[in-house]
């Protein structure tokens, strides 16, 4: 039985070899290929310097500069020199978002009347969002999902930082991600790439709520986050690039 099947088998296929339809489809499928392969490389290509993994050893301290470079701090053997990070010009501030957004939700109240104590920017899903401003990290939540209302307490995936500038309190939330250097007790530059924006948490579509309180990482006490950066005073829409030039 078997042995009949394949011989038929073969005899049909080897017909087929040599038809130019075989060649037609042979020519398709190689370039079907191609296609996908090129499409998959460029998007790998183009995805990579936002994804860029940090090795993270645990219990040591680290400082992350606007490049996202990560380097040691405290001189351990091997590592750079502890102070490096200190001894080049620091940057004061930096575009939390590369493009344009706007206030969807004011500081105070949500539009139905429910207390608000942040502030709500507009965000494509998986825009980079950057560090405002120099600081340390004081709270980290991963692996929120969407739709997980509660998680992160209802912040989603997010960070509180303490402002070098300030000292104050600062939360960005709802994050897609965010970068593996994200730990508590880690110092960052302005600049430093935090993450990647998304809808985790208590949210109905991919946004950033920024949120600052001057005494603590908590709701009682929060102050309109424009007080601490004058740029969301422009109007819109902003861009985030003009962060400390004053509004256009
Ligand atoms: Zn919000």
């Amino acid at each position: 039985m078997y042995r009949s099947r394949g011989r038929g088998g073969r005899a049909t296929l080897a017909d087929f070899l040599h038809t130019p339809m075989y060649r037609f489809i042979l020519l398709g499928l190689v370039g079907f290929c191609l296609g996908v392969f090129t499409v998959a490389w460029t998007m790998q290509a183009g995805a990579q310097p936002h994804r860029a993994r940090y090795a993270i050893p645990p219990g040591a301290a680290y400082h992350v500069r606007a490049s996202g470079e990560v380097v040691p701090v405290g001189g351990a053997a091997g590592s750079p020199p502890a102070m490096s990070a200190a001894t080049t010009p620091l940057p004061q501030h930096a575009n939390l978002l590369d493009h344009q957004y706007h206030v969807t939700s004011e500081f105070g109240h949500y539009p139905n009347g429910g207390p608000h104590y942040g502030l709500d920017l507009d965000a494509w899903l998986g825009t980079i969002l950057h560090a405002p401003v120099n600081g340390t990290v004081t709270e980290v939540q991963r692996d929120c999902v969407p739709g997980d209302q509660g998680c992160g307490k209802g912040w989603g995936t997010h960070v509180w930082f303490q402002s070098a500038e300030t000292g104050h309190y600062i939360l960005i939330g709802h994050f897609q991600r965010l970068n593996d250097w994200v730990q508590v007790g880690t110092t960052f530059d302005a600049g430093a790439p935090f993450g990647e924006s998304g809808s985790t948490g208590f949210s109905s579509g991919p946004h950033v709520h920024l949120q600052v309180n001057p005494d603590q990482m908590g709701n009682p006490g929060s102050t309109n986050p424009a007080w601490e950066f004058p740029w969301l005073h422009c109007a819109e829409p902003v861009l985030g690039a003009l962060f400390g030039a004053g509004c256009p």
